[in-house]
């Protein structure tokens, strides 16, 4: 049997997307397919179309997702037909020396940001699938340990973001950054992830969440999300943000873009001792240029939070029981729901700095 399905597919770096059929062979032992029900738009797609992200073509992009598994392959115990699922675009291999010692996010064997070729073919040739998935689509073939069940009661819209931009954003504030109460917080680039990360830095009871992105028409999303000062950003920022901080700088910087001029930036906005905490995926060419005195003198730390540093399959329904109990508050980042055609508009946007998450629902 062969099954046909849309998707968003790029056929060339910096071409625009436009949705296309695929066509899926029958899915194997170990695999699930699933009917997917959202998808958020997330920057790293972006990144995959304009050459930031080197990834092989034609690509059907998308990676945020949640649906409903249609159906099971032999073998397949952690989920079956009829669940609600949250797509993981990294699934962990469990027998690697960083899974042994809980690190499941480092996986040695994972995928990683890899776009693969799974079966699915266009126009009777290889497609590739982004991150492994390939999510916006009506349909996603994966292995059983890239979904997780979630209830159902948590709706597809956001049970999506979770899969990535959420889970990115508190994992980098609970397990990376570790925000205490009490502490102040600039958060730079205020997309999905960003506002985010200001979500559960106020909930983690931060006193100062300073929330800063290039455009003022960001200050309403940021305040929604909690953020208790808002900074359009400039070549002063980190003059505007020690105004802020007792002339410290601040406990905590935490970069949601992904480039050299904005880690810099979070760099210098902290306080001596102070934590960076770069969340923003950037590209191999774009240099950080730190002096070797300041480095030592500053006595900060500077780290990366990869995929919110959590172990999916525990964050996961920790996150989605947050939400349910009203703990975490999401709703607030879907600023567009949109079909599987409207991806390239929504694209726009995310390059003119609009807006939060798009999901489309397909
Ligand atoms: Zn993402
Ligand atoms: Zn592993």
């Amino acid at each position: 049997m062969t099954t046909y399905f849309n998707g968003v597919v790029v056929r060339s770096s910096g071409e625009r997307p436009a949705v296309a059929e695929l066509r899926l062979p029958e899915i194997g032992p170990g695999q699930v397919r699933v009917r997917v029900r959202a998808a958020g738009v997330c920057h790293s797609d972006l990144s995959m179309i304009n050459g930031t992200l080197r990834a092989p073509y034609p690509l059907v992009l998308g990676h945020e997702a949640a649906g409903e598994v249609i159906e099971a392959g032999d073998h397949v115990t952690r989920a079956a037909v009829g669940d609600h699922v949250v797509l993981n675009w990294q699934p962990p291999c469990r027998s690697c020396w960083f899974c042994a010692r809980g690190e499941p996010w480092l996986c040695s064997t994972s995928s990683g940001i890899a776009a693969l070729e799974n079966g699915i073919t266009l126009d009777g040739g290889p497609v590739h699938v982004a991150l492994g998935l390939g999510a916006f689509a009506t349909q996603v073939v994966a292995p059983e340990n890239a979904v997780i069940r979630v209830p159902a009661e948590l709706g597809f819209d956001r049970a999506a973001l979770l899969g990535c931009g959420v889970l990115t954003g508190v994992g980098a504030v609970r397990n990376t950054a570790q925000v205490a109460a009490g502490e102040s917080v600039v958060v730079i680039g205020l997309g999905g992830v960003g506002l985010s990360v200001v979500a559960a830095a106020r909930a983690a009871g931060a006193a100062d969440v300073i929330a800063v992105d290039v455009t003022e028409a960001k200050k309403g999303l940021a305040e929604a999300a909690g953020a208790t000062d808002f900074v359009v950003s400039s070549d002063t920022l980190s003059k505007e943000i020690r105004v802020r901080t007792s002339g410290r700088g601040a406990d905590h910087a935490i970069e949601c873009v992904g480039r050299a001029a904005t880690i810099r930036a979070a760099w210098r906005s902290t306080r001596r001792g102070g934590k960076v905490t770069v969340v923003g995926m950037g590209s191999n060419e774009d240099m950080v240029q730190l002096s070797a005195l300041d480095i030592f003198s500053s006595a900060r730390t500077l780290r990366s939070s990869v995929y919110g540093g959590a172990d999916f399959d525990a964050e996961i329904p920790r996150l989605a029981a947050d939400v349910l109990s009203g703990t975490l508050a999401v709703d607030h980042l879907i600023s567009d729901r949109i079909g599987l055609a409207d991806v390239p508009a929504a694209f726009d946007r995310m390059s003119r700095g609009e807006g939060a998450r798009s999901v489309v629902l397909v």
